[in-house]
């Protein structure tokens, strides 16, 4: 064929391609558990469960090599070592490693690669990925499942769905190689950031193994075994040239951060590297005499990080009546949410702001309706003083950070502490926290994900969390330290929840004592 003609080099890329595809060349497995148990617990500071589920499953595939295992995804905010744990179990097994990258990807040739018959034609990405690792039984993480997307050009969940079933990869055929290739030797790793976006037939192929965020004290023991000395050698600095103190740290942690995992606490570390190696390439220059270690004091950070973005804002915000403290799950992790509620003359309109999804709105109108046929109860009143706080008033519930979108029924108890604090005029105690669904009733119904709100309450300063009576087996997996600093209150229905919420209790408790004794006399 002439090199003019342009099929000349589509052919040749093509045949490239084929023969560079690792068709039969593979690594040997090498697998000692104790080992894998050892390097596991350097690379990674607590995550005790994820550890234990990683062992479990490197050991069932040293005991049997076929396995049809379901495949691992691991589930938790970002920065909290998904990723890394993946290149570990890669480094554990001495087989290759490859990621990738799932976000956005929206054609399903993207998967399967495009049929040569189109102009600009290539295969998918796991062929690539075969094609850089070159041999056929890498690692292959696929990074953010949940953020797949779908267009016109196909669903590439579905064209995943043959990639991970086991009964089906051994011959996956890519569009543009359009010769079957053997997957089944790929061990495959799923993460992500939340299971509600990942469809269901994809996640019926996976096994999900949740990773909650971290403590303080465990960000903490991780930038020092870590982050430090990693940032260290990346910044070409040893330790003695820069020592970062605990009490820095944690300054860094609770004034610079907000945040599940340690992402941004690394870029912060990576922040004061740099700010010393300009000063010792500075001072070096005019002075060799410059007195090592540097040592970063509190003071410093200011200069190097600039002005502390969070500083504890909890008390100062709840010096009003109408506000409570709710705890939320968003997939960046536990969060601490505000309910603020307003009243004005009117006629009874309820407003709701800050992108709530239909379930939240749902939770506000049960709010209102459960205070309202309590309202004699808890001596609420409207604007005038008479005994329907919805009477000739208007109110407007509003939930800050409203460029976010909110959804979820956890926070049901916030809503009705917000508004009960509203309706008496009383103020809610200032470092407490809640989550929890209400029905109209007005029990109190479990929510999930209890870690990851316990730990942002942490984080953000709070004493008492009030929680549902059925998540009470939940603190079980808070680390001790958390379960120390915290005063829990668990909640069977809203009598409970108020009154724990107040200082000194909510009117109401008074009367149902007096009640329960008339009933006994
Ligand atoms: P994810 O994939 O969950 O978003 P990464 O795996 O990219 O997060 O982790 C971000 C950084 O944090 C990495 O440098 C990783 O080494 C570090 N890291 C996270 N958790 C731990 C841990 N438990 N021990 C040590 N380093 C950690």
């Amino acid at each position: 064929m002439s090199q003019s003609m342009p099929e000349y080099a589509r052919t040749r890329n093509y045949l490239d391609l084929m023969i560079e595809l690792p068709w039969s060349n593979n690594t040997k497995d090498s697998l000692d558990i104790q080992a894998a148990r050892t390097l596991l617990d350097n690379d990674h500071y607590a995550m005790e469960k994820l550890k234990r589920r990683v062992l479990e499953y490197l050991a069932v595939r040293q005991l049997k090599d076929s396995l049809k295992d379901p495949i691992l995804c691991f589930v938790g905010p970002p920065g909290v070592g998904k990723t890394s744990v993946g290149r570990s179990i890669a480094k554990c097994l001495r087989r290759e490693f490859h990621c990738i990258a799932l976000a956005g990807v929206c054609d399903q040739s993207d998967i399967r690669g495009h049929r040569r018959t189109y102009v600009g034609s290539m295969p998918g990405r796991i062929i690539n990925g075969l094609k850089t690792v070159a041999v056929n039984n890498p690692v292959f993480l696929l990074d953010e499942v949940d953020k797949l997307g779908m267009s016109w050009q196909g669903d590439p969940a579905a064209a995943l769905l043959e990639v991970l079933d086991p009964e089906q990869n051994h011959s996956f055929t890519d569009h543009y190689l359009n010769v079957t290739f053997d997957l089944s030797q790929v061990l495959f790793i799923a993460t992500a950031n939340t299971t509600a976006t990942i469809p269901t037939a994809l996640l019926d192929r996976m096994e999900v193994v949740w990773v909650p965020g971290y403590t303080q004290e465990e960000k903490l023991e991780i930038s020092n075994r870590h982050l430090i000395p990693h940032q260290l050698e990346h910044h070409g600095l040893s330790p003695q040239q820069l020592r970062i103190p605990p009490k820095t740290t944690n300054d860094i942690i609770n004034r610079y951060t907000r945040e599940a995992g340690v992402r941004s606490l690394e870029r912060n570390i990576g922040a004061v590297c740099r700010a010393v190696a300009v000063k010792i390439a500075e001072v070096k220059a005019a002075s060799p005499k410059l007195a090592m270690p540097i040592v970063i004091k509190n003071r410093d950070l200011k200069d190097i990080l600039g002005i502390p973005f969070c500083d504890r804002e909890v008390s100062e915000r709840l010096t009003l009546p109408g506000v409570a403290l709710g705890l939320v799950w968003t997939y960046l992790g536990g969060e601490i949410l505000f309910v603020e509620a307003s009243r004005t003359e009117g006629e009874g309109k309820l407003t709701l702001t800050g992108q709530l999804g239909n379930v939240m709105k749902e939770s506000a109108h049960l709010a209102i309706s459960w205070l309202r046929a309590n309202s004699k109860h808890y001596k609420l009143t409207n604007m005038t003083g008479g005994s329907d706080p919805m009477e000739g008033t208007d109110i407007h519930l509003h939930f800050p950070t409203g460029a976010v979108t909110k959804n979820g029924p956890s926070a049901g108890v916030t809503i009705v502490t917000c508004l009960a604090s509203l309706f008496s005029g009383r103020l809610v105690r200032s470092d407490v926290a809640m989550t929890g669904e209400i029905t109209l009733r007005g029990s109190v119904l479990p929510v999930g994900c209890i870690k990851d709100k316990v730990l942002a309450a942490h984080r953000a300063g709070v004493k008492r969390v009030i929680l549902p009576r059925r998540n009470e087996k939940d603190l079980d997996e808070l680390p001790l330290k958390v379960r120390y600093d915290l005063d829990f209150v668990t909640a069977d229905d809203l009598d409970q929840v108020l009154n724990a919420a107040f200082d000194g209790g909510f009117p109401g408790k008074e009367k149902k004592q007096e009640a329960k004794q008339q009933i006994k006399q």
